[in-house]
């Protein structure tokens, strides 16, 4: 097959993961920086260019765009389905799961565990927002954060409210949700690949911080979900509408809950503690999936 990979920098790991993998299964992949290609929006003749030449036709796309660059990224993927390519992640599933609010709703509509969650644009009604969680300890987040940064436990009724005073005087957008103490700072990522979980680690936050990343401290191990889990995970990836997605979850006392769907989940930590070629799978699926003209709107909104 002939593959695009878009990417911004073909050194990181999942990036060299996955050209490794199409490789060595004989497949031809270009990797392509996404904000270098560009594209005429010419009425029936969608075409994309790249340093003064028109792309040729690829059996499969397989987008990993970066959180900073999610709007001209999807327009790309988007071009893409235009010319009936067929892509690993379509743009309306990148887009909305970049959308934390967003996918809360979606999973939600399909019944699927949640953290309790509370939203609001106005403070004014705080004490019932707060009461709607369960009340103080709290956690608080950025809707626009990533790994870990813009993520808070507010301990006490008051510092849950200065917290969401100032985030909201600071013009963000924030969400408020129960905290799961009974996690103990861990989270279980999973990575679903074609309806399957292929692989499962358990994160561990470091000494006293409830936060898993591992951008922040956190270890990571090998673990054994439960047939709950896995279908949770598995569910959610199709709610999202995503062949390949990352599903956090963390163990509740009222059962799985999903915390986030990602869409380019990396594979250094997942390989790394599970010893599983996440790669190989994931040019399996493109093997066995991709079609022209197959690409969809699938997922839910
Ligand atoms: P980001 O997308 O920035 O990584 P997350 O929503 O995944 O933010 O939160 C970061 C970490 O904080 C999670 O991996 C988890 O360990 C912890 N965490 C997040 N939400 C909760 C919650 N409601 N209860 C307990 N721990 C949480």
């Amino acid at each position: 097959m002939r593959l695009a990979l878009l990417c911004r920098n073909p050194d990181l790991y999942s990036h060299r993961r996955l050209v490794e993998a199409a490789e060595a299964r004989g497949h031809q992949i270009d990797v392509l920086d996404t904000l270098r290609i560009y594209m005429n929006i010419t009425s029936h003749r969608p075409e994309l260019h790249y340093r003064g030449e028109k792309l040729p036709k690829y059996d499969a796309v397989i987008p990993r765009i970066g959180t900073s660059i999610t709007a001209y990224g999807t327009a790309v993927v988007r071009q893409f389905e235009m010319t009936g390519a067929w892509t690993l992640a379509e743009s309306v599933a990148i887009t909305r799961s970049r959308d934390k609010l967003r996918s809360l709703q979606l999973l939600s509509r399909e019944g699927i565990g949640l953290p309790v969650t509370a939203f609001a644009h106005d403070t004014r009604q705080l004490d019932h927002l707060l009461e709607m969680v369960g009340g103080a300890p709290v956690v608080i987040k950025l809707l626009e954060g990533t790994q870990g940064v813009g993520v808070v436990l507010a301990e006490t009724p008051r510092s849950a409210k200065s917290v969401i005073e100032a985030f909201r005087g600071a013009k963000v957008n924030i969400l408020v949700q129960e905290f799961i103490k009974e996690a103990g700072g861990a989270d279980i990522r999973t990575i679903v690949v074609g309806g399957k979980v292929v692989a499962a680690m358990k994160r561990q936050g470091g000494e006293g911080e409830f936060r898993s990343n591992l951008h922040r401290g956190g270890g990571a191990s090998k673990i054994k979900i439960t047939p709950e889990e896995r279908a949770t995970a598995v569910r959610a990836a199709k709610v999202m509408g995503l062949h390949v997605s990352g599903v956090d979850l963390l163990r509740s006392n009222h059962g799985p809950v999903v915390m986030e769907v990602n869409s380019s989940p990396g594979l250094e930590g997942i390989e790394g503690a599970t010893g599983f070629d996440v790669a190989a799978q994931i040019i399996e699926l493109i093997e066995k999936t991709a079609k022209p003209g197959k690409t969809r709107t699938k997922g839910t909104g």
